[in-house]
């Protein structure tokens, strides 16, 4: 797949596909701010002002997550949420000015998590790939993995080489690194040459290992693996050397600025 999709930017982009650019960032803030003003609001007035809902619910969809949808994972009719958007046609009434702060509050609640998106929804493969990644170097062989996932083999290298993937392929890869990250490959029934194998295409590619990464930093394309414990510190070169494992970046950037100073 490409790099981007046709996705225009905005707060669904800067999520999905972790597009960086000034528009992303700036709907990111806006779309944050709308928020939790509305939040903030609600707990303390009888009525809310049903605008700021309206443009949740507007910026869900942006994510490809249909109002209805909406409605069915906010515990709220679909009555409500079509009201909210497009007015009473048949009694001609315009979009709902105002709501109950218990229907705000549900609607609000609503976000794009992996879980209430569509399993087709392109996004960014970077977490995905760092699984894989991280469970060859543990000796999981690329075969297994794929014969796991039930995907066939072209499909399944895809996915290291692209940039986006599917949200079905981002939940079952992550599934299947939560079953697999503390499970010796060996005893699961991979062949121990097979399994060194495997985890020499690791080192040859510098692909990190299971312990290398936390897992609130393992989706975020600008998060670096932690090799050592160290890394990113003035003690991480050495700790480097130690361990035999080539320097990282962040590394050899706090040595030179230890240099520097
Ligand atoms: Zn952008
Ligand atoms: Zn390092």
């Amino acid at each position: 797949m490409t790099r981007q999709t046709r996705r225009p930017h905005g707060n669904a982009k800067y999520h999905l596909e972790k597009c960086r650019c000034l528009a992303c960032r700036k709907a990111v803030r806006d779309y944050e701010n709308n928020r939790y003003r509305a939040m903030a609001y609600g707990r303390w007035q009888p009525f809310v002002d049903a605008e700021p809902v309206r443009s949740h619910v507007r910026a869900l969809g942006e994510f490809g997550i249909g109002w209805m949808r909406v409605a069915r994972l906010a515990g709220v009719s679909t009555g409500a949420v079509c009201k909210l958007l497009y007015g009473d046609r048949r009694r001609n009434l315009p979009p709902t000015r105002r709501v109950r702060p218990e229907t705000a509050r549900k609607i609000l609640a609503v976000q794009p998590t992996l879980d209430n998106l569509s399993d087709r929804t392109p996004i960014d493969g970077t977490g995905t790939r760092r699984r894989l990644q991280a469970l060859v170097a543990a000796g999981w062989t690329q075969a297994e993995l794929s014969r796991r996932m039930g995907m066939n083999r072209a499909n399944f290298s895809r996915i290291f080489v692209g940039n986006l993937i599917e949200v079905g392929t981002a939940k079952a890869v992550s599934a299947l690194y939560d079953q697999l990250w503390h499970i010796d490959p060996v005893t699961a029934g991979v062949p121990e040459h097979r399994a060194a194998a495997a985890r020499l295409i690791a080192v040859s590619n510098r692909w990190a290992p299971v312990g290398a990464w936390d897992d609130d930093q393992i989706d975020d394309p600008d998060a670096w693996p932690d090799w050592t414990g160290w890394c990113g510190t003035p003690r991480g070169r050495r700790a480097h050397y130690r361990t035999r494992t080539p320097v990282c970046p962040p590394c050899r950037q706090a040595a030179t600025q230890q240099t520097a100073a």
